[in-house]
């Protein structure tokens, strides 16, 4: 057996996948995937958060083979409902597969295309607020998918952003887009924010921003 890490306690202790979880794992690689998902116990810290708001509609930017989206899903209600933004179109195909595998295909709606184009089209009232928005996707992307999240977040919902603490943020001037997005949500007025280090093999973290009333 493989040395026990702080990751793989935490992992096996409160990652508590199931067969499910599971087999969405070995799709994604079997299909060939990028193994780019969210580890066990980040996926089950997503799942505590929204349970923590009681959350009914989610939004996730970054589909990949819809692992995330199962973890956020399963906290949702029955009549609840997970959007997720997905720029590929296999990736599109094996996260629906999970989906129906999953169950949760009927709480779960993919919408294929540029996150940043799907995020506009939301603009000005179209789409019911969410309680909450997962960042996951090109990084690049992530300043730009903040500000067009922001109006359709609740007040007292919660942006969160994977993958917010690169090697870049200890170099002093970096312009990598995480660095950029950690400053501007820790300078936004509307947001109260702070990053949780998430466990792997290399240091990692999770942005969380609470959106404040008005
Ligand atoms: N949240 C997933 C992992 C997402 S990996 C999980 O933890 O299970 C990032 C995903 O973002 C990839 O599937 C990639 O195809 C997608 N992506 C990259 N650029 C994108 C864009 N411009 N719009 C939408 N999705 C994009
Ligand atoms: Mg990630």
């Amino acid at each position: 057996m493989a040395d026990r890490t702080y990751h793989s306690y935490v992992d096996d202790l409160f990652g508590d996948e199931d067969d499910i979880l599971r087999e969405t794992r070995a799709a994604i690689a079997r299909e060939g995937l990028p193994i780019i998902h969210v580890s066990p116990s980040e996926g089950k810290l997503l799942h505590v958060l929204a349970l923590t708001i009681g959350a009914r509609r989610i939004l996730e930017i970054g589909t990949l083979g819809g692992y995330s989206a199962i973890w956020l899903a399963r906290a949702l209600p029955e009549d609840g409902r997970l959007i997720t933004l997905e720029i590929d179109p296999h990736h599109a195909d094996v996260a629906r597969w999970n989906f129906v595998h999953a169950g949760l295909d009927d709480r779960i709606e993919i919408r294929q295309g540029p996150a940043a184009e799907q995020l506009k089209a939301m603009q000005g009232g179209r789409e019911p607020l969410f309680d909450l928005v997962f960042i996951d996707a090109d990084k690049p992307g992530y300043p730009e998918y903040l500000e067009l999240s922001l109006p359709l977040v609740r007040a007292g919902g919660l942006i969160l952003a994977d993958n917010a603490l690169p090697k870049a943020v200890l170099e002093p001037e970096s312009d990598n887009p995480l660095v950029r997005y950690n400053a501007a949500v820790a300078g936004h007025p509307e947001l109260s924010s702070v990053i949780v280090p998430t466990l792997r093999d290399e240091m990692d973290g999770l942005a969380i921003s609470i959106k404040r009333a008005a």
